[in-house]
């Protein structure tokens, strides 16, 4: 029995058996939403495609694609494939651009959403009975009951704080011995501050779990650092049903383990929507293979990847595995002709030493031409001059910006805004 899988069967199946998995659910989910739903019927019409067309996976490409919009569009139950009085659960999307995104789950898509979280858990290193503290919030966002339903299957003691009060959090961790803790990245950062401020630290804590935001690897090994635990990337959306039902990097950290055996994975060119071939970056699409009440056929997540190897891992997990997520492509920066990601800026300023994981990107345009100023905190040694001269190597532009001091920019709970549009002075 490995401790560290939670379905070794499935978690090391043969690539051949997933792929006749995935086939088989493949066929039965499009038969599925072709039934069940008059809006998921209309779909398949206007791309002219019948369930019966699929013979083999690469016939997936016939099927429509879904993104964000056509789900805003479907707000609140349009393609809803169950019946009503079997919905359990209600989560929703923060919504940033006006109508929100909402999934809804029966007992059998909860159940699926534990077990993927739960294996994302079992990986990461977490036994029965550790103690787990789960900070993101507890309501429509689905990162607090995520992980909680997922903590529950994993037979963990669920410690359940949700966001904010980082000094009782402090002191529960202390207290009950937490071993994981789980959270957006952003939080790390605010936990590592009051450990500082307060001037002790936790040795019981040994994994910690962090998603919901980009996580380059400069900040992923700071926070691993200051706090002392074995860092892992959980992915998952609330399209796809949540957090942690897409996967999860192993203690190997060679790349994010996507749970094939309910998820299917194509790599698209953004502009052409053709696929790209393996180790290409590319955007994400998605499809639930064995969800029920809002599954998602080719759904476009925004988020940018690679597939990084296909190869049994050496944890023994045959799952695929993706590259750590590197942007969105609706984030992509376009500053003086230069493309580039928020991560990429994060990156390239934690790698300057004394600088502080606290950050924004304020994209100011005047007349229409954008310009973008950086504002960091740092130690007193470090200098403009130095935080300019990198930037401008590593993302081949200088920007403008002040340096802080360390407490100096304000703090936000929950996700962390990065970036920030301002007019600038006409
Ligand atoms: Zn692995």
């Amino acid at each position: 029995m490995r401790e560290d899988m939670l379905q070794p069967d499935i978690e090391t199946m043969s690539r051949d058996q997933l792929a006749g998995l995935q086939l088989a659910r493949l066929k039965e989910i499009a038969r599925y939403v072709y039934k069940r739903n008059a809006a998921w019927r209309n779909r398949f019409a206007e791309a002219g495609v019948a369930p019966e067309d699929i013979g083999e996976l690469s016939d997936l490409q016939k099927l429509p694609m879904l993104d964000k919009e056509g789900l805003r569009l479907a707000y609140p139950d349009a393609l809803l494939c169950e019946d009503r009085q079997s919905i359990r659960e209600l989560h929703m999307s923060s919504g940033s651009s006006g109508t929100p995104i909402a999934m809804l789950y029966n007992q059998d898509d909860l159940d699926q959403w534990a077990e993927c979280m739960a294996r994302c858990y079992r990986m990461a290193g977490c036994r029965p009975g550790d103690p787990i503290q789960i900070t993101p919030s507890f309501g429509l966002f689905n990162g607090g009951f995520g992980m909680y339903h997922g903590a529950r299957r994993a037979g963990l003691f669920v410690i359940p704080t949700g966001a904010g009060n980082t000094a009782r959090q402090i002191k529960l961790a202390r207290d009950f011995h937490t071993r994981i803790f789980t959270g957006v990245v952003s939080y790390g950062v605010r936990v590592i501050e009051e450990l500082e401020k307060q001037g002790f630290d936790l040795p019981d804590l040994a994994i910690g779990i962090f998603g919901a935001e980009t996580f380059s690897d400069s900040m992923k090994r700071r926070i691993s650092e200051r706090l002392g635990v074995e860092a892992f990337d959980i992915y998952g959306m609330t399209e796809t049903g949540g957090v942690g039902t897409l996967g999860q990097d192993c203690p190997d950290h060679s790349g994010i383990h996507l749970w094939e055996d309910h998820y299917l994975a194509e790599i698209i060119d953004p502009a052409s929507r053709e696929p790209v071939p393996d180790g290409t970056p590319g955007e994400l699409v998605v499809t639930s293979l064995t969800r029920l009440t809002l599954p998602v056929i080719r759904f476009r997540t925004g988020d940018l990847t690679r597939v990084l190897s296909r190869e049994t891992c050496a944890c023994g997990r045959t799952h695929l595995r993706l590259a750590p997520i590197t942007g969105r492509v609706d984030d992509m920066l376009i500053i003086k002709g230069i493309n580039f990601f928020p991560s990429q800026v994060e990156q390239a300023l934690l790698e300057i030493p004394g600088v502080l994981p606290n950050y924004q990107i304020i994209i100011e345009e005047t007349h229409g031409v954008k310009d973008v100023r950086i504002n960091v905190e740092a130690k007193p040694d470090v200098t403009g001059f130095m935080v300019e001269k990198h930037l401008k190597e590593r993302l081949g532009f200088s920007p403008k910006g002040d340096i802080f001091p360390p407490g100096g920019l304000p703090r936000q709970e929950g996700k962390a805004a990065r970036v920030f549009h301002q007019p600038g002075a006409e």
